[in-house]
């Protein structure tokens, strides 16, 4: 699958059992930035999946009986694989989606820090022993669920599969991989890549497919032991629901509205490029955008106009052009995001556009739209968009600002800006998310740092070593002793 001036569509077909797998049938993939065929996609199904999760199992008892130093070593090597194909990695994850290339070359350098973190950390995970007296031996064991299953969107499609498959694999299970069928190309080139680093057969095996027949077959797998889901709240309910029904283990990262609080002694030199950087990032389609900007009213026009200057002069194109702003993913996306702008400007509510899509370009562009009057309980300022889409909502107090933050149904991330550090920690630690950053926002791509959601955001955590958590249990092995006779 090679990249720089192919004369031949991108294909995604399946990787399964240790080999590339033609599918029965194919989808067609688009390109966000022409809309034009970029290739096609294996249309997995329950057949394929089956297929998968069979190989996997195959595979797991030596996989899981391997010393973790064995796997570790195997995702180091991954993981500087994955450093050597950095730019065709970057090349095609922005063709697949669209995204800035400079963006897609940080996803691909942190796709390569999840196999080093998880093949660093795995072999400090250790078991522990329970003190029962001289007579008993208690010990637990981390073991592994066997084959967990991965669903996967469309939005860091490297990142996110690495996210959850490093530690997977770290922990000795075997895995199932279903990528978002619209950008499915990084999640089997990677799987190619581990293959030629000499992973074992079955161990990673990817299988593009439509979320209603190939992501529905994995979540509803008996063979499966865990499955991580990341996606919308509603599918991940359903993905949740199903694993309720078959008593398995769930792991969901949903969607977010994630808040930049800015109080009254806040920096806005340092504020206003992250509320920037975080909105435009992927075009706003990130779990973690910062949607919503609480501001102290003192700071309030400054802050509007300082946000409209700077979205003016960002450049938006192409994503193999690097822009600040490439497309959307998909016509489908680009409607839902102008379908949540009709709705609020038919509300009342008066759209701040800055910048400009320039004219000509085919993919699914969208300027970036500020709302700076609309309701906190408007639907603009409570759906998550996924665009570049933000309110502005003024407080007067920092008990507001902490209610503000926290009126919506999720709670994934949440930044604090302010210069008194009392108060900054006060309103950080008030704040119902699952990761909150003062004075900054995600450090370096935060694979060290426990992640998840509360509330709607999801439960169970990727990242750090708490995720190891997540593709384990515990077993307790219990020993009785005799002591020696005399002593
Ligand atoms: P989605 O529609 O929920 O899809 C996510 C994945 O689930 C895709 O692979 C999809 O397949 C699959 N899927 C769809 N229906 C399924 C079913 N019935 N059973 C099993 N799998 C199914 O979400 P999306 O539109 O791709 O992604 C955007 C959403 O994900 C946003 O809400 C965003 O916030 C959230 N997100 C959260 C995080 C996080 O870490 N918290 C990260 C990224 C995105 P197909 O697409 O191929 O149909
Ligand atoms: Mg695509």
């Amino acid at each position: 699958m090679s990249v720089a001036g192919e004369a031949r569509p991108l294909d995604a077909a399946m990787v399964i059992g240790g080999e590339r797998v033609e599918p029965e049938a194919w989808l067609e993939n688009f390109d966000p930035s022409t809309g034009r065929t970029l290739g096609r996609v294996a249309a997995g199904g329950a057949a394929e999946i089956d297929r998968a999760v069979a190989a996997a199992k195959q595979a797991a008892p030596r996989w899981a009986a391997a010393k973790p130093v064995e796997r570790s070593r195997l995702l180091h090597r991954l993981s500087r694989r994955i450093e050597e194909a950095h730019e065709e990695l970057s090349l095609l994850e922005t063709r697949d989606t669209g995204k800035p290339l400079a963006q897609s070359r940080a996803d691909i350098t942190v796709t390569a820090r999840y196999f080093e973190f998880y093949g660093n950390v795995v072999e400090a995970y250790l078991g522990g022993s329970i003190p029962l007296g001289a007579e008993m031996l208690a010990i637990t064991e981390n073991v592994p669920y066997g084959t967990t299953g991965h669903v996967i969107p469309w939005n860091y499609p490297a990142q996110i599969t690495a996210r959850s498959v490093a530690p997977s694999l770290a922990a000795g299970n075997t895995v199932v991989v279903k990528p978002a069928e619209i950008a499915p190309l990084t999640p089997v080139r990677l799987a190619e890549l581990a293959l030629e680093e000499g992973l074992p057969d079955g161990v990673l095996n990817v299988v593009p497919g439509e979320g209603a027949s190939a992501g529905q077959a994995l979540g509803d797998h008996a063979g499966i032991g865990h499955i991580s889901f990341t996606g919308s709240v509603a599918t991940g309910r359903t993905v949740a629901a199903r694993c309720a029904n078959r008593g398995r283990p769930v792991t969901l990262e949903l969607g977010g509205k994630s808040p930049h609080v800015i109080l009254e002694s806040a920096d806005l030199d340092r504020a206003i490029p992250l509320v920037v950087s975080t909105l435009i990032q992927n075009a706003g389609q990130t779990c973690v955008a910062g949607t919503r900007t609480i501001v102290h009213r003192s700071l309030r026009e400054e802050l509007i106009e300082r946000l409209v200057a700077e979205l003016e002069s960002i450049s938006i194109g192409p994503g193999l052009e690097d822009p600040d702003l490439g497309p959307l993913i998909s016509a489908g996306q680009l409607e839902r995001v102008n379908g949540f702008v009709e709705r609020a400007v038919g509300e009342g509510n008066e759209p701040l556009r800055a910048g400009s899509v320039p004219p000509g370009l085919g993919g699914y562009f969208v300027e970036p739209i500020l709302f700076t009057e609309a309701a906190p309980e408007s639907e603009i300022a409570q759906q998550e968009v996924f665009g570049p889409v933000l309110v502005i909502t003024p407080f007067d107090r920092a008990d507001e600002a902490v209610a503000l933050a926290n009126a919506t149904d999720y709670g994934l991330t949440a930044a604090v800006w302010s210069r008194d550090v009392d108060q900054a920690l006060g309103v950080a630690r008030a704040i119902e998310a699952g990761q909150v950053f003062v004075n900054g926002y995600a450090a370096g791509g935060g694979v060290e740092l426990p992640f998840g959601g509360f509330k709607d955001s999801g439960f169970g955590r990727e990242k750090g070593f708490e995720a190891l958590g997540e593709y384990t249990q515990t077993r307790t092995v219990l020993v009785r002793s005799e002591l020696p006779a005399g002593s």
